[in-house]
């Protein structure tokens, strides 16, 4: 067991925290939150100085806990361009990698993954966004809910029905995925607005319409759309997990500074007993968040994902989020709510709510506890 970084993994941290220093300011973190704005001349420098090297996954995973701890919306709106591109990587053809997946990891374009509905996003098995076959094409009608970088993605992970499902227990059958142009006739898009959190970055809902998509742009089997989307969050749900090691680790340097620069002082020098305790509290949180959410991608880096693991770093850093930008704000009474923690408590929340519910991340460890025996 070897608890150190590599170097490469050391040199991803340091260039994150330039590029934080020199783009995150509070101003525009600020802006973009109260503005609900999209950062985008700070995601393309981002593409161009190729912050993000798809090429390690552990450079990209302390990438994102590095960029969050800074400012989560802008953070999350740098790290989220290739949203699904997994999909390509394990379940795509050849041609699907060259056209879809390639330009995205080159930082020349941008992905969405449209799977949640207006009736929910738990229960994925349910959507009724269906694809019908017509010649050589499937026309796809329905409509996504929620869905990041709506109205910055090139294209879009769809996941629709394509045959009926044979029973109500095996819902999650007749299940197909398709990449589906943003410019395709038909294709509507919808900014929502009032998000709680991440405001900054850009979500919407898609309107399908009569869309015409191509047979070839069906990725992977017919039927086998739910496996995949399940295979994604099982990756995904891991860089969730760091974007909570971000903000946890966040709150608690705020914390700290704050400390430092405003908390009352005892003749002695020391601090107050309560904030002495908190900063122990976060600190200690923070590092738990480390250890599993690093195990979890330790797993799946060597291709043998542990779904347990992975749903447990999922909702406990989620939580870990909220914790801790619930304490610090606490501790700083008026300073803290009006300070850019207040912000980082809203992105917090987000984190129990995206990529499977705290719940729903609960019932998997169980479930699959039950099943399988221990993690
Ligand atoms: C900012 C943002 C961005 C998002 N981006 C995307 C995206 O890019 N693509 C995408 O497809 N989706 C996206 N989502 C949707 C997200 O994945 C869903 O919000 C999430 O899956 C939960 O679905 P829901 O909100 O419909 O809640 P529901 O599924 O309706 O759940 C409501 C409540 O019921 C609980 N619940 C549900 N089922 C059970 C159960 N069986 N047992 C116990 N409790 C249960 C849940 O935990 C939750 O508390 C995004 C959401 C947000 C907020």
């Amino acid at each position: 067991m070897d608890f150190e970084l590599s170097d490469d993994v050391k040199g991803a941290i340091a260039r994150a925290k330039d590029f934080a220093d020199k783009y995150f300011t509070e101003e525009i973190a600020e802006r973009a939150d109260s503005e609900e704005q999209f950062p985008s001349d700070i995601v393309a420098i981002s593409k161009k100085e190729k912050i993000l090297d798809f090429s390690n996954p552990w450079q990209v995973l302390v990438t994102i806990e590095e960029l969050v701890r800074r400012d989560p919306g802008l953070g999350i709106s740098v790290t989220i361009s290739a949203f699904g591109a997994e999909i390509f990587m394990f379940f795509g053809n050849d041609a699907q990698k060259e056209k879809y997946m390639n330009p995205v990891f080159a930082g020349k374009k941008s992905l969405g993954l449209g799977v949640t509905e207006a009736s929910g996003g738990s229960d994925v098995a349910s959507i009724t966004t269906e694809a019908k076959l017509d010649g050589d094409s499937y026309i796809l009608n329905g409509g996504k809910m929620f869905i990041s970088n709506g109205q910055i993605a090139d294209n879009f992970l769809v996941l629709a029905r394509t045959s009926p499902a044979p029973s109500p227990e095996k819902k999650h059958r007749g299940l197909s995925v398709f990449v589906v142009d943003a410019k395709s006739p038909g294709f509507g898009i919808n900014k929502l607005h009032g998000k709680l959190g991440v405001r900054a970055t850009n979500t919407a809902e898609l309107i399908f319409d009569n869309v015409r998509v191509p047979k070839e742009n069906m990725v992977g089997e017919e039927g086998k759309g739910f496996y995949y989307i399940m295979t994604f969050f099982n990756i995904s749900r891991i860089y969730v997990a760091a974007q909570g090691l971000g903000i946890a680790h966040g709150a608690l340097d705020r914390l700290i500074e704050y400390s430092k620069k405003y908390a009352d002082h005892s003749e002695t020098g020391e601090l107050k007993e309560d904030m002495q305790l908190a900063i122990a509290e976060i600190a200690t949180r923070v590092e738990a968040t480390r250890n599993i959410t690093y195990k979890a991608a330790s797993y799946l880096f060597k291709f043998t994902p542990n779904p347990i693991v992975t749903s447990m770093a999922k909702f406990y850093a989620a939580e870990s989020a909220v914790f801790s930008t619930q304490k610090a704000m606490e501790l700083m009474s008026l300073h803290g709510l009006t300070s850019d923690l207040e912000r980082f408590f809203r992105d917090a929340k987000i984190l129990d709510i995206w990529e499977g519910t705290t719940e729903v991340e609960k019932l998997i460890i169980t479930r699959m506890m039950l099943k399988e025996g221990g993690a």
